[in-house]
C-alpha cells in the first residue's frame, strides 16, 4: 500500500501565507516571529504560522468582546443553526481536515477522519441542541412575609463572557471543536489558541466558523508558543479560560487565571490511568482491552490506560499474547489505509519517551517489548511493553503519553484497589471482569473522573467527561459544561 493523494485543496492550504483568525478574517499577525510546523511522520516543515505577540492578543480579546456583545444577543435557536451548518461544513470538508490533521499530527488517516471530523461534527451536534435548553429555575424564598409583603425569585443562566480555549497538540481539531461548541452555544465569545505543533486545522475551521454565519469575532484564532497562551490567560479582557494540556502547566494557567482577577477556569489535565483485568477474564479480551485502552492513536489520549494491574496466575500468558499482537502491528505512514501504528506527533514528545525508556532500564524494569525509537528523520516509537518490579518505579507514576503500557500484578482484590488509587491523578480508570455484581461493588471504591468497565477511552457527548484530583477541575460534555460556562444571576422580586 501506499499514501493517499493529497487534496489540491490541502496543499494549496499549506502554501498559504498563514496569519491569525481575527473578527471573521485571516489578518497578518503583528509579529514578525514565525514558526515552522513539522509533520512527525517524516520531519519536512510542511508550514509556517505566526508566533503572535502582545498586540496580536489584546486584538483578538478586543474582537471576541465585541463579538461577545452580538453572540449573546443572538437567540437560542439562531446559534443553534450556526452550530449545526458548521457540523455540516465540518463533514463537507471531512477528507481536506483530516488530511491538515494527519498531516501535523502524524494521527492515522482513518483515526483523523473518524474522530476529529466525523466524531467532532457528532459533538457539534449534540452542543448545538442544548443552546435551546438551558434554562434556570423558579424558586420561592424560605422566608416569612414580615407584613403580609410576598416574595418570588428566579434564576438566569447567562452567558461568562470571553472564553480563552487552549488546546494541546493530541487531538488538536476535536478538542478545540469541544471548546468552541461549549462557548458559543452557551452565547461566549472564543478566542483559541492551539498547540504550536498542530495550528493548522483550527486556522481552516475559523473560515468554516464564519461561512456558517457566525458574526465577526464570536471566534477568533491566534497561534503561536505558549507565551500566547498565557497572554490569554492573564489578559483583562478574558472572562474564562478553558484549558485541556498537561498536569505542570494546568497548574500554572490556573494560577495564573486567578491571579489575573479571579478569572473561571475549567482545567482538562492528564493523569496515569489504571486500568485492573480481574482474573476472570479471558486471554484474548484482554489483550484486546489493552490495545484499546493502551495503544489507540499511540497511548496519545489523555483518558488512555498507562498502569496495567494483572492478576499474578494471569500475568504471563497475557504478556506473552500481548507482546505477540503488537509485534504484527503494521507500522508505518499515518497517510498509509493500511498503517495500523504511526508515529508520535512531535521531536520533543518522541524524546521524553526515549528518556522515560532510559528511566525504566535504569530501575531495572524489564522492557518486554519495543522500547526503541524508530530510524530516521519520523517521530517513531516502537509500541512497548514493560514489567515494572513495585508501585513506585516511575513508569508506574509518570505520565508517559505515549505507547507504553506498564504492567504490575497483584494478589488480592484489597492491594489491587489500593495499587489503582495510590495516585495523586484521577483522570479514567477500567475495570474488566464477567462478573457484574463484582464490578457494582467496585465501582465506588475507584478512584477517577470517569470509570469504564470492559471498554476504555470511548468519549460521549452525553456523558460529563473531567478529572478528580490533580487531572483538573471541571467537567465536558452532557450538561456539566453549562455551569462552567455560564453564571448563575439570582432575581428576587417583592410584590
Ligand atoms: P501542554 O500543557 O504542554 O500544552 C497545552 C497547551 O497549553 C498548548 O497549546 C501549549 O502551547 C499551551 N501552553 C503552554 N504553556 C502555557 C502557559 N504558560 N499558559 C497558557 N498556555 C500554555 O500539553 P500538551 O500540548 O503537551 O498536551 C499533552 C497533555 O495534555 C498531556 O498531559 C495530556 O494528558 C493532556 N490532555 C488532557 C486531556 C483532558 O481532557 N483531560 C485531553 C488531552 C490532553 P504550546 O504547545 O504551543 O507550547
Amino acid at each position: 500500500m501506499s499514501d493517499i493523494a493529497l487534496l489540491p485543496a490541502v496543499s494549496a492550504f499549506l502554501a498559504r501565507d498563514h496569519g491569525l483568525y481575527i473578527h471573521g478574517e485571516q489578518v497578518a499577525s503583528q509579529a514578525s516571529a514565525r514558526l515552522t510546523v513539522h509533520n512527525p511522520a517524516n520531519g519536512q516543515a510542511i508550514a509556517q504560522i505566526a508566533d503572535a505577540n502582545q498586540a496580536d492578543v489584546d486584538r483578538a480579546v478586543d474582537s471576541a468582546r465585541q463579538g461577545f456583545a452580538s453572540w449573546s444577543r443572538t437567540s437560542p435557536a439562531a446559534r443553534a443553526r450556526v452550530l449545526l451548518r458548521l457540523a455540516d461544513l465540518l463533514e463537507a470538508h471531512r477528507e481536506e481536515l483530516a488530511q491538515l490533521e494527519t498531516l501535523q499530527s502524524g494521527k492515522l488517516i482513518g483515526i483523523a477522519r473518524a474522530f476529529e471530523v466525523e466524531q467532532a461534527a457528532h459533538f457539534l451536534r449534540y452542543y448545538a441542541g442544548w443552546a435551546t435548553k438551558i434554562t434556570g429555575q423558579t424558586i420561592t424564598p424560605s422566608l416569612p412575609s414580615f407584613a403580609g409583603e410576598r416574595y418570588s425569585a428566579f434564576t438566569l443562566r447567562e452567558p461568562v463572557g470571553v472564553v480563552a480555549g487552549i488546546v494541546p497538540w493530541n487531538f488538536a481539531t476535536m478538542i478545540a471543536l469541544w471548546k468552541l461548541a461549549s462557548a458559543l452555544t452557551t452565547g461566549c465569545s472564543i478566542v483559541l489558541k492551539p498547540s504550536e505543533f498542530t495550528p493548522l486545522t483550527l486556522l481552516r475551521i475559523a473560515e468554516l466558523g464564519s461561512e456558517a454565519g457566525l458574526p465577526p469575532g464570536a471566534l477568533n484564532v491566534v497561534t503561536g508558543a505558549g507565551h500566547v497562551g498565557k497572554a490569554l490567560v492573564e489578559h483583562p479582557g478574558t472572562d474564562k479560560v478553558s484549558f485541556t494540556g498537561s498536569v505542570p502547566t494546568g497548574i500554572a494557567v490556573g494560577q495564573a487565571a486567578m491571579g489575573a482577577k479571579l478569572t473561571r477556569a475549567t482545567l482538562e489535565l492528564g493523569g496515569k490511568n489504571a486500568v485492573a483485568f480481574l482474573p476472570d477474564v479471558g486471554l484474548d479480551k484482554a489483550v484486546d482491552g489493552i490495545i484499546e485502552a493502551g495503544f489507540l492513536h499511540s497511548g496519545q489520549i489523555c483518558a488512555a490506560g498507562e498502569r496495567f494491574y494483572v492478576h499474578r496466575s494471569r500475568l504471563e500468558p497475557l504478556l506473552e499474547a500481548l507482546c505477540q499482537r503488537l509485534g504484527q502491528l503494521r507500522i508505518g505512514s499515518p497517510l498509509d489505509e493500511a498503517t495500523q501504528f504511526g508515529p508520535v506527533a512531535n521531536k520533543p514528545h518522541q524524546q521524553k519517551l526515549a528518556e522515560l525508556f532510559a528511566t525504566a532500564r535504569a530501575e531495572g524494569n524489564r522492557i518486554l517489548h519495543g522500547g526503541r525509537l524508530g530510524d530516521g528523520p519520523g517521530c517513531f516509537v516502537e509500541p512497548t511493553v514493560i514489567l515494572a518490579n513495585q508501585a513506585s518505579d516511575t513508569l508506574l507514576n509518570q505520565e508517559t503519553f505515549g505507547p507504553v503500557a506498564t504492567f504490575l500484578p497483584y494478589d488480592h482484590e484489597d492491594e489491587l484497589l489500593h495499587l489503582m488509587n495510590a495516585s495523586p491523578y484521577g483522570l479514567s480508570a477500567s475495570l474488566w471482569t464477567n462478573d457484574l455484581a463484582k464490578a457494582m461493588r467496585l465501582i465506588p471504591q475507584i478512584q477517577a473522573g470517569t470509570l469504564w468497565v470492559n471498554m476504555h477511552t470511548l468519549l460521549d457527548p452525553a456523558v460529563p467527561f473531567g478529572g478528580i484530583k490533580a487531572s483538573g477541575i471541571g467537567r465536558e460534555f452532557g450538561s456539566a459544561f453549562i455551569d462552567d460556562f455560564t453564571e448563575l444571576k439570582s432575581v428576587m422580586m417583592r410584590y
